[in-house]
């Protein structure tokens, strides 16, 4: 049995990279035991904050995130086929299976994600998503460890449907062996798709492509809304579909700012972001009642 969870209170904002939302319980937990006790009242995950908006009174949940011993390379089954823990950042796992000539992560690259934030969101580029490497998943659901395959976990165009309450825990995906060289030379493409975005506080693209040619980017910069400003919160200039804040922008400025673009752009624009505590956005996870007994062994699912 491991130690209590860490807990603290925190702004939100300073967790996340569009630095705007206010105040939370965060708790970091270490061990499976941690994340069931974290549970069991009302609660949300948090990864790496890249995609998160955030509302100025915080959320009153338990904010549930995965601490250091999630994210270590635990296992090795073969070169190709990892077990990795789900806080495990992106960006240098990237890097590092480029180091290996290991290739299938390359459009991942410039993703300020970790593991489990990228599987709930299938993050990707027009050059890969996660669900290319994706096997399977360890989790948490309702107080009792599980695994299952990749292809339960409803895997789309920047979405997941994992279990309602679900915290991925471990990943494992399965790369290809290419050569360093290859890897990196596949990279330079998705580098250079990236050299027109805002170097600035921001949560990625706002919003999801719509169906069709154009891009959600592309349209919001035919309405020439390209530096549009409300409060700090501003359309970049570099990149259309990016809301950055300039200083200390508040949910209310980014709020506003979105309902202004969505209201000249003439198709309907979805948010990519998650939401909390905002309208629309994602409601808590409930906390489960009954505790199951932990025992160190994982449930495999059988879907
Ligand atoms: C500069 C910049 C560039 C970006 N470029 C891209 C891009 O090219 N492609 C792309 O897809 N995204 C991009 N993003 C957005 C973002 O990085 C991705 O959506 C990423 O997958 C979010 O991961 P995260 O760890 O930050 O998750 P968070 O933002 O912390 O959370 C996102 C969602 O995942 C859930 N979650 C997090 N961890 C877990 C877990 N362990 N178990 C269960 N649920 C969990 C959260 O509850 C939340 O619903 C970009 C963001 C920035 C700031």
């Amino acid at each position: 049995m491991s130690a209590a969870p860490e807990r603290e209170r925190v702004r939100l904002g300073d967790l996340t990279t569009l630095k705007v939302g206010g105040p939370a319980e965060l708790w970091l937990v270490e061990h499976t035991d941690d994340i069931v006790e974290a549970t069991r009242e009302p609660f949300r995950v948090l990864g790496a904050g890249s995609n998160l908006f955030v509302a100025d009174e915080g959320v009153p949940e338990r904010v549930v995130r995965l601490g250091r011993t999630f994210s270590t390379l635990d296992e090795m089954d073969g070169r190709t086929d990892l077990w990795l823990g789900a806080a495990t950042p992106v960006p240098g796992l990237v890097r590092r299976a480029q180091r290996l000539g290991l290739s299938g992560l390359e459009g991942l690259l410039g993703i300020p994600a970790v593991l489990g934030g990228a599987v709930a969101m299938n993050a990707g580029t027009r050059f890969g998503q996660l669900s290319d490497t994706l096997r399977e998943v360890e989790l948490v659901v309702d107080g009792a460890p599980e695994r299952l395959p990749a292809a339960a976990l409803g895997l789309g165009y920047r979405r997941s449907a994992l279990p309602t309450g679900a915290v991925v825990t471990r990943v494992r995906l399965t790369l290809t062996p290419s050569t360093p060289e290859r890897v990196a030379a596949a990279m330079v493409a998705v580098d250079a798709a990236r050299t027109g975005q805002p170097k600035v506080k921001s949560a990625g693209c706002a919003f999801k492509n719509p169906e069709g040619d154009v891009g959600a980017g592309a349209l919001i910069d035919r309405a020439g809304l390209k530096g549009l400003r409300i409060g700090d919160a501003m359309v970049a200039h570099e990149h259309g579909n990016f809301i950055v804040n300039h200083a200390h922008a508040s949910a209310g400025d980014v709020l506003a700012l979105i309902e202004a673009i969505r209201a000249r752009v003439p198709v309907p624009l979805e948010l990519e972001w998650r939401r909390w505590g905002l309208p629309g956005g994602d409601p808590p996870f409930p906390g489960h009642f009954l505790g199951h007994a932990v025992t160190g062994s994982v449930r495999a699912h059988a879907r």
